[in-house]
C-alpha cells in the first residue's frame, strides 16, 4: 500500500515592510550606531523559516528525532503550526503557511509509489494483463495483488492461471 512520508518542514511567512516600522537591526544589520539604523522599506516579501530540530535539546545536546517523538511528522507539523500562529500575531506578518515535502513509497518494495493513469491503461504495454485498471500500482507484484484484492480484481497469479 501507499505510505506517505513527510519531511523538510518549513514555515513560510509574508512580511509587509511598509505596514510597520521594522528596523534594519531586526535583519541582523547591527551597524553599531543607532543613527545608522534605518527602517525596512519595499514590497512584501516571503521568508522561509526552518524549525529547530526535535532532537536539538539546546546546550549542544542533540539526538535523533525518533528518540524524541514516536510521530516525528506530527511533532514537526505541530511545531511549525505553533511557530506560524505566533508569527501571525506580529503586525508586520501579512500571511503564512506551513509546508513540507511529501514522498510516497510502496510498503512492500520501498520504491516510489506510482499508479496507472486513465491514459496508461489504454496502452496494453503499460498493463500487466487484461485486468489492469486505473489506480493499479506499477512497482511490484505484492503491491499490485494487494490493490487487486481490495478491488475484487483477480491477482496476477489468478489472472495468469485463467488465461493459460
Ligand atoms: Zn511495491
Amino acid at each position: 500500500m501507499k505510505l506517505t512520508h513527510r519531511d523538510d518542514w518549513h514555515v513560510i511567512v509574508e512580511i509587509a515592510p511598509r505596514a510597520t516600522h521594522i528596523p534594519l537591526s531586526a535583519l541582523g544589520f547591527d551597524l553599531g550606531d543607532r543613527d545608522l539604523d534605518g527602517e525596512l522599506d519595499g514590497l512584501p516579501f516571503e521568508i522561509t523559516v526552518s524549525p529547530r530540530r526535535l532532537g536539538d535539546l539546546g546546550g549542544g545536546i542533540t539526538m535523533g528525532d525518533r528518540l524524541i517523538s514516536r510521530d516525528v511528522d506530527a511533532a514537526y507539523r505541530a511545531r511549525c503550526e505553533a511557530m506560524l500562529t505566533a508569527m501571525l500575531r506580529q503586525p508586520h506578518v501579512k500571511s503564512g503557511r506551513v509546508t513540507c515535502k511529501e514522498t510516497h513509497t510502496c510498503s512492500h518494495c520501498d520504491l516510489g509509489w506510482e499508479v496507472l493513469s486513465a491514459d496508461d491503461v489504454l496502452d496494453e504495454a503499460n498493463c500487466q494483463d487484461a485486468y489492469s485498471v486505473e489506480g493499479e500500482p506499477v512497482c511490484c507484484e505484492a503491491g499490485i495483488d494487494e490493490f487487486r484484492t481490495e478491488h475484487g480484481i483477480p491477482t496476477l497469479a489468478d489472472a495468469a492461471a485463467v488465461t493459460r
